[in-house]
Parts: structure tokens; C-alpha cells; sequence
């Protein structure tokens, strides 16, 4: 057998990790930011019986332009959208590898505002995009003054904003989205992409950044089914966008890239989408419960418009994630210091978390 060191592997991967949260068999896995109830059984039922129907002509090539999945979405966003304005892929990191590989490349450059989500300087690498990570502000917040200055300074092709941003929670205001859009127009003309994976736990879901498409013909939204849809197996994310971005993503992606149980499995679920949303509110107040508990035990939570909370104020934040695995309860540890990082889960998981910890520090 080769060792990697021995394969003729390209230059700029060389001593790279690959992505790896732990996937460990626990009684109370809140690592990954999940919605950890299962999907509804009536909805269960009518997705079963669409992917049967799609086994009966699974010899052919599923429809490569998934119409009416399109036409699911963006009738599940509102906002005037239309199929023509919609893109999507097998969870929202490939809509983004696809944004990188149709708008970034070599000799282009691609800013984040860290931490952020890690995914993104891995997508950014294997497109030879090159990285410019510029540090939050205190408490992880970001302001429309920070945001333009950086974008001025930097001049990048592509910027992200994650809102929320995973891993802090950190809502964000839609005058830091419009900030973004007005500078990386005026340095790059560039792409400003809105990452909004977590939209649905936001105070305001109204509260959009596709509130502000109409005009900005470089402004791409990213929304995924992996988290309050709880569809995370399933592997949908989606983007809207002005349609010629959309005819841009077409040239890159893989044909039939989105299989014929995938486009049935999401057209099931926007089907029933209210149903498939009802733990929302349920996993809000269980975040919002962490926060208020977290205080009560002395720690700093961080605020959060996510299913997850960012809390600092541990001397030993890999010591006490190791104590709550050792009791079956298994959460992140993001790197950021004396930090670690929870999803809202059930009420019954969320009370094992919040029972173990106080143990823990206790101890
Ligand atoms: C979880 C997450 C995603 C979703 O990824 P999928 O590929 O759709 O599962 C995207 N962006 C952020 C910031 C996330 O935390």
C-alpha cells in the first residue's frame, strides 16, 4: 500500500486535513448543528411513495435542470422568486464549490470575516482560490464600517458573510449586507454571497437578505435543507439569485449532479414544509434556554440567531469536552479559546447537555 506522501499529489494539498467532525454512536449527539427530531411520519410516508415512483424510471437520467424541485424552492422563499432565480446541489456546500468554481480560480481572491464557517477556505483551496481572513470584532460582531473597510483594502472577487454566523451564532444586520454589496461592486465587481444556512431559527425569519435581490444582479443567497429541515442525509442546498447567476453555476456543475431520489426526496418535503418546520420554535426555545442556564452556571454564552450556542469562559475547554463524551453527551470544540460549541437539541437532550456540564464544572 502507497502512503499519501508518496502519491504525485498537486502541490497546494500537500500536509492538508480533510474535514472531520467527529461522527461517534452517542446517546446525545449535539456536535454538528442537526436538528436532531426526526421527520415527521406523514411526511415520511408521501416521500416514500415519490421515491418509489422515482425507482419505476431510475434506467433514465434524472431531469438535469430539476424544474419542478426549482419551482418547490422558490415558492418556499416568496419574495417574487421564480424557478429562473434558483440554483441548488447536493447540500449548500456544493452550491458554494460551484460559486467558487464558476467566480473564483487562480489569481482571484476570496474574503471571510473569521472565524467562520471552515468549510469555506477548504472549497476556496480546491479551486486555487486564494484566502483573505479578516478577524471579527470584539464578540465576533461585525459592523457596515469594518465590513467596507476591509473589502476596500482587500478588493476581493468573492465575499462570503455567514448570517448567522456558524461557528459564534452572530446575527447579522442587512446594512452589513448592503455595505458588503456597495464595496466589493466599487473594488472587483465582484460576488457577494449571503450564506444564510440558519435562517429559519432567526428572531425574524422575515428578516432576509433576499429582501435586498431586487437591483443587485451579484448578490447570491445560500439557504440549506441540512438544518432546520431537518434533510441534513438528504444532502440539499440551494441558492437564489439573479437567473444569469444561475446560468453561470449551470456551466460548472456536473450534469444530472442532483440524482432522481434527491430531487423527489426535497420535493416531498416542501411539500409538507410547515410540518416539516414544527420543531422550530421548539429548538428556539431550547437555544434560548442554554443561554439563560449557561449564565446561571457562570459561563459566556455568545448571542445566537442559530439552533447552536458559542460559550466561553472555560479554563479547559478540551478537558471538559472530553468529560461530557465520557457521559454520552458530544459537542464541538471549534478551536476558538476557552470556548466550546453546542446545538439546541430535544428538550430531553438539551436537559443531558445542560445536567452533564453542571457536573463537569462542578467537578
Ligand atoms: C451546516 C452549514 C451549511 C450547510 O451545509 P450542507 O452542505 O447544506 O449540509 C452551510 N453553511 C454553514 C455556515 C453551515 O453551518
Amino acid at each position: 500500500m502507497a502512503r499519501l506522501e508518496d502519491l504525485p499529489l498537486r502541490d497546494d494539498l500537500v500536509g492538508q486535513q480533510p474535514y472531520g467532525a467527529p461522527q461517534l454512536d452517542v446517546p446525545v449527539s449535539l456536535n454538528v448543528n442537526e436538528n436532531t427530531h426526526r421527520v415527521p411520519l406523514e411526511v415520511a410516508e408521501d416521500i416514500i411513495q415519490r421515491l418509489a415512483k422515482a425507482l419505476m424510471s431510475i434506467n433514465r437520467y434524472p431531469d438535469r435542470e430539476f424544474i419542478p424541485l426549482r419551482e418547490a424552492l422558490s415558492k418556499y422563499l416568496g419574495h417574487g422568486l421564480t424557478p429562473e432565480n434558483i440554483w441548488a446541489g447536493n447540500g449548500s456546500n456544493e452550491v458554494l464549490q460551484h460559486i467558487f468554481q464558476a467566480f473564483g480560480g487562480p489569481g482571484r481572491k476570496f474574503l471571510s470575516f473569521t472565524p467562520t464557517y471552515s468549510m469555506y477556505p477548504i472549497i476556496a483551496s480546491g479551486t486555487q482560490t486564494e484566502y483573505v481572513a479578516v478577524p471579527r470584532a470584539d464578540r465576533f460582531e461585525l459592523t457596515p464600517e469594518l465590513i467596507r473597510s476591509a473589502i476596500l483594502e482587500h478588493k476581493p472577487n468573492i465575499v462570503i458573510l455567514c448570517a448567522p454566523n456558524n461557528p459564534t451564532g452572530t446575527p447579522l444586520a442587512l446594512d452589513c449586507v448592503e455595505a458588503a454589496y456597495d464595496a466589493i461592486t466599487e473594488v472587483s465587481g465582484g460576488i457577494l454571497v449571503v450564506d444564510e444556512a440558519y435562517q429559519e431559527f432567526g428572531a425574524d425569519p422575515a428578516v432576509t437578505a433576499i429582501s435586498l435581490l431586487d437591483g443587485r444582479e451579484r448578490l447570491l443567497i445560500s439557504r440549506t435543507m441540512s438544518k432546520a429541515f431537518a434533510f441534513a442525509g438528504a444532502r440539499v442546498g440551494y441558492l437564489a439569485a439573479d437567473p444569469a447567476v444561475i446560468d453561470a453555476l449551470r456551466l460548472v456543475r456536473l450534469p444530472y449532479h442532483l440524482s432522481a431520489f434527491t430531487q423527489a426526496a426535497a420535493e416531498g418535503a416542501l411539500a409538507h414544509s410547515s410540518v416539516m418546520l414544527s420543531k422550530v420554535d421548539d429548538i428556539r426555545a431550547q437555544r434560548d434556554r442554554i443561554v439563560t442556564e449557561l449564565k446561571l452556571m457562570g459561563l459566556d454564552p455568545y448571542r445566537s440567531d442559530a439552533n447552536f450556542v458559542l460559550f466561553g469562559g472555560l479554563t479547559d475547554p478540551a478537558a471538559i469536552w472530553q468529560k461530557l463524551l465520557d457521559r454520552g453527551v458530544l459537542i464541538r470544540n471549534v478551536g476558538l479559546d476557552g470556548t466550546l460549541r453546542v446545538s439546541a437539541g430535544t428538550e430531553s437532550e438539551t436537559s443531558a447537555f445542560l445536567g452533564s456540564l453542571r457536573e463537569v464544572i462542578e467537578d
